[in-house]
């Protein structure tokens, strides 16, 4: 099988497979709950095996995938009280949203100077995290020459083969099957809790009982057929006349994000709290990072 992983190339397999695609896929996701019969990483591990795999059919390379992702803030602290509940350790690797953005600069920065003429940043992680990636994507592209898409993964799930038209969930059936086709190791059915036992679960899906290996194998498909299409527009939409939109140094990266991200951050999703009457109780461990700094 041909290597598209960054970090398990040679220089001379990254020059080639640079000169014949020279799109970057970004892969993001994060360790947290995703039921007792999944591993931790199922955001990350779904995003990045799904690159790897349109790169393997498509061209391009894949970037060391970024395990660490927006959570315990705002609506993923409520959500966290609701869906993972009072645990000791929930064995997650979250940062917070000014961490995240500003990492995602940088990374822009890193695949441009190296001249990529297109990337696809791949959230398998949900929640308002992607509609800001979108956002944050839409601000930056005016300052590089790479042409630039963010989108969660569910996006390019079409049709949606689960069965029901669902293309995203949190550790159900569809995120359970997704990871059990790129990860079978990572995916241990007979830790499923009884169907009637009370939860929550570990953030379990409530249909994860219906998973099913090949209706994983069907998504992954559609979605590599989605993502290589995707690729291959933002070529097209590559203006070799522009170099000079490169980011280069770090003082660039700097004041795109003190000039440009700065000002619009404050109204990012993943910054206000997910509805005014929403909180978190004083006595949860979900408490302490629940309320958005106001500083930022
Ligand atoms: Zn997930």
């Amino acid at each position: 099988m041909r290597e598209v992983r960054w970090e398990r190339m040679f220089p001379d397999e990254l020059e080639a497979a640079f000169a014949a695609c020279p799109v970057a896929y970004l892969a993001y996701g994060l360790c947290e709950p995703h039921g007792p019969q999944n591993a931790v990483g199922l955001d990350a591990l779904k995003a990045h095996a799904i690159a790897c795999e349109t790169a393997r059919q498509h061209g391009g390379i894949v970037a060391p995938p970024d395990y660490w992702h927006i959570h315990e803030l705002g609506g993923y602290a409520v959500w966290a009280h609701n869906s993972v509940g009072q645990v000791e350790r929930a064995w997650m690797t979250a940062v917070p949203p000014w961490i995240h953005f500003k990492n995602i600069c940088y990374q822009l920065r890193a695949v441009d100077h190296l001249g990529f003429q297109a990337a696809i940043l791949l959230t398998g992680h949900y929640g308002p995290n992607w509609q800001d990636l979108k956002t944050l994507v839409e601000l930056v592209q005016p300052h590089v020459g790479a042409r630039l898409y963010a989108l969660p993964d569910f996006e390019a799930n079409e049709p949606g083969f689960a069965g029901d038209g669902s293309s995203g969930d949190h550790a159900g059936k569809v995120e359970t099957s997704l990871l059990w086709a790129v990860e079978p190791d990572c995916v241990d059915v007979s830790r499923l809790p009884d169907r009637d036992a009370a939860g929550p679960h570990f953030a379990m899906g409530g249909n994860a009982h219906e998973s099913a290996r090949r209706v994983g194998e069907q998504m992954v498909a559609d979605e590599v057929a989605w993502l290589g299409a995707k690729a291959g527009e933002l070529l097209e939409a590559y203006d070799s006349g522009r170099p000079e939109a490169r980011l280069r140094t770090y003082e660039q990266v700097e004041s795109l994000w003190d000039d440009v991200v700065g000002p619009a951050f404050r109204e990012f999703i993943t910054m206000q709290p997910r509805s005014a009457d929403e909180n978190v109780p004083v006595d949860s461990v979900w408490h302490a990072n629940w309320p958005i700094p106001s500083r930022r």
